[in-house]
C-alpha cells in the first residue's frame, strides 16, 4: 500500500488513522513556518490537542536562539513550543552529560550549538575561522591536542580545510567521539539550485578519518529516541512523525518506529513516489490543508477516540 492521501479520507478512515496515535511529533521548518507561519499550522496543533494528542517538536536546526525559536512559535500561535522543543544541540549535550565526558569537545558547529554545550559546564575548541593561503602554514593543525576527546559537526558556516584538518587529526585517536548533529547534505532554498549543507562536511571527515559519527539528529535513532524520552513516550508505534524532508523525517520515522506523514512544501507529489526507499504513511499538501478534514471530526463530536 502507498502514502494514503489524508485531505481526502471518507470519516471512518479518519477515525482509524486518528486512533492510531497518541503523539505527535513535527518537524518545524518547511512544516510550521517557511519565512513565516504557515498558514494553519497552529490550528492544526490545535485540533490535535483537542484530539487529545500530545505534541511535540523535533529539529534539525541547531542555529536558532531560544528567543527566535519562541518568535516563531508565537507568530505560528503554538503556546511553549521551545520547552516541546528537541534540537541536535541539547541531545549532543545530554549525551555528554550521560556519560559524564569531562574532556575538550572540539566543535565545528555553529555559534548557538557551542553555547548550549558551554552552558552545560563543558569546555569547548574551535576555529580559526578562515582558511589559510599556503599549505605549510597548515602545519599546526595537523599536531594532535591531547585535551580534545570530542569531535562535533553541526552547520557551521564558516567550516574550512583548518578545521577539517583538526577534525581528522584528533580522530585518529580511537578513544576520540565522533558527534554529528544535522546531517542535511543539501539545504533547499532556491528550487533548482545546489546548496551544500553541513552533511557534506562531515561525510568528508567521516571517510578521510575512516569513522562513522553518532547521529544525534534527524534521521538518526539516536535521536528518534531522545525525543521520546524527553516527550515521556515509551513506544514508537503510537508516534505521528510529521516532516517535509523525505531523508531526514521520514528517515527519523523510519528509523525509530514512528508513523510518518510527509507535508508536500518542499517535496511534490512525484518527488514522493519516486524515492527509491523512504515512503511515508501518509502525506498531506500541508498541516492547513488537514484542519478543514480534522474540523469534521472535532466540531461534530465524530471522533470518539
Ligand atoms: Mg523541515
Amino acid at each position: 500500500m502507498g502514502p494514503m492521501n489524508l485531505m481526502s479520507m471518507s470519516t471512518s478512515d479518519l477515525n482509524v488513522f486518528l486512533d492510531s496515535f497518541d503523539h505527535v511529533f513535527s518537524d518545524c521548518d518547511g512544516v510550521i513556518w517557511a519565512k513565516k507561519p504557515l498558514p494553519g499550522s497552529g490550528e492544526f496543533f490545535e485540533r490535535m490537542q483537542q484530539l487529545g494528542k500530545t505534541v511535540h517538536f523535533v529539529s534539525n536546526n541547531s542555529m536558532r536562539t531560544r528567543q527566535n525559536y519562541e518568535n516563531l512559535f508565537a507568530a505560528a500561535n503554538i503556546s511553549e513550543g521551545f520547552e516541546k522543543l528537541t534540537i541536535p544541540s541539547t541531545a549532543i549535550a545530554e549525551y555528554l552529560k550521560a556519560i559524564n565526558f569531562s574532556k575538550t569537545v572540539f566543535c565545528v558547529t555553529c555559534p548557538e550549538t557551542m553555547n548550549v554545550l558551554q552552558s552545560y559546564g563543558f569546555t569547548c575548541k574551535y576555529g580559526p575561522e578562515v582558511g589559510l593561503d599556503l599549505y605549510t602554514n597548515y602545519n599546526k593543525y595537523l599536531e594532535d591536542d591531547t585535551e580534545v576527546g570530542a569531535v562535533v559537526f553541526d552547520s557551521d558556516f564558516n567550516v574550512n580545510l583548518p578545521k577539517m584538518y583538526q577534525a581528522i587529526t584528533y580522530l585518529a585517536r580511537p578513544d576520540v567521539l565522533f558527534i554529528s548533529g544535522a546531517t542535511d547534505r543539501h539545504v533547499p532554498l532556491i528550487p533548482g539550485r545546489v546548496l551544500l549543507g553541513t552533511g557534506i562536511f562531515t561525510d568528508i571527515v567521516s571517510e578521510e578519518a575512516n569513522r562513522k559519527p553518532t547521529q544525534l539528529a534527524k534521521p538518526g535513532k539516536l535521536f528518534g529516541e531522545f525525543a521520546m524520552k524527553r516527550a515521556g513516550v515509551t513506544d514508537p508505534s503510537r508516534v505521528l512523525f510529521i516532516g517535509d524532508m523525505i531523508e531526514q523525517d521520514i528517515g527519523l520515522g523510519k528509523a525509530t518506529g514512528f508513523k510518518t506523514l510527509l507535508v508536500l512544501t518542499n517535496n511534490t507529489y512525484e518527488d514522493m513516489k519516486a524515492h527509491k526507499s523512504l515512503k511515508p504513511d501518509f502525506y498531506a499538501d500541508s498541516l492547513g490543508s488537514l484542519v478543514p478534514v480534522l474540523n469534521k471530526v472535532c466540531l461534530n463530536g465524530n471522533y470518539d477516540g
